[in-house]
């Protein structure tokens, strides 16, 4: 007699793994943002300038004040003597999706025509994220700073952790010279000073824009 196979489903049971966050489909957000404000900012413009160079700053701003714009009439409203020259500070917003765009067709054999929009809030948004990155990162050095104790040779400015000063009987290795205690309190008050100023700015930037 053949045995019956039990067949048993398994069910899929991954171990040990974190529950992730069932996703939510976002709900569609409208950004509101205060252009004025935005483009007074002197961080935001050195972030343009910085991405896609004075020209570009211009590209992106005459999207922004004229809303959705077709390549070449934009090429010729900012005086680009083609298209073509107008793409390269296009692509170079693009990078960061500062703009994106739409093609369209006229007709079968016809050649694409792009439009091109501006999205601001995208710029504040990256801004805020070099703010947040850069407070993480004083944060892990304060811990560092906190966690270890540094000796220090002024003479050669050799930093050593307590274990090599230790085993070096709190001299230098290079000078012989007598180890002293570093303060670490004095980069741990500038590192906070500059996460305060930090949070400030990223206060100030939830001032341009409202998500509705
Ligand atoms: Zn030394």
């Amino acid at each position: 007699m053949k045995a019956k196979k039990h067949i048993v489903r398994k069910k899929k049971v991954s171990k040990n793994r974190k529950k992730e966050p069932a996703i939510k489909q976002p709900k569609p957000q409208k950004v509101i943002i205060n252009i004025n404000k935005l483009l007074s900012l002197e961080e935001a413009i050195k972030y343009v300038v910085d991405l896609s160079g004075e020209k570009g700053l211009e590209v992106f701003k005459y999207l922004i004040a004229r809303g959705p714009m077709e390549e070449n009439a934009l090429a010729k409203k900012l005086k680009f003597e083609k298209a073509n020259a107008i793409r390269k500070f296009l692509y170079k917003l693009y990078t960061k999706n500062l703009v994106s765009y739409t093609k369209k067709k006229k007709g079968a054999k016809a050649w694409y025509t792009y439009y091109w929009k501006a999205s601001p809030e995208r710029l504040v948004f990256l801004i805020q994220k070099e703010y947040e990155d850069e407070i993480k990162q004083a944060k892990k050095s304060i811990d560092l700073n906190k966690a270890n104790d540094f000796y220090i040779c002024e003479t050669c400015n050799r930093q050593y952790e307590l274990k090599q000063a230790l085993e070096n009987d709190f001299r230098c290795a290079n000078c012989n010279g007598v180890l002293k205690h570093m303060e670490t309190s004095q980069v741990v008050g500038e590192k906070e000073n500059r996460i305060f100023f930090l949070n400030e700015k990223i206060r100030k930037l939830s001032e341009i824009f409202k998500i509705k």
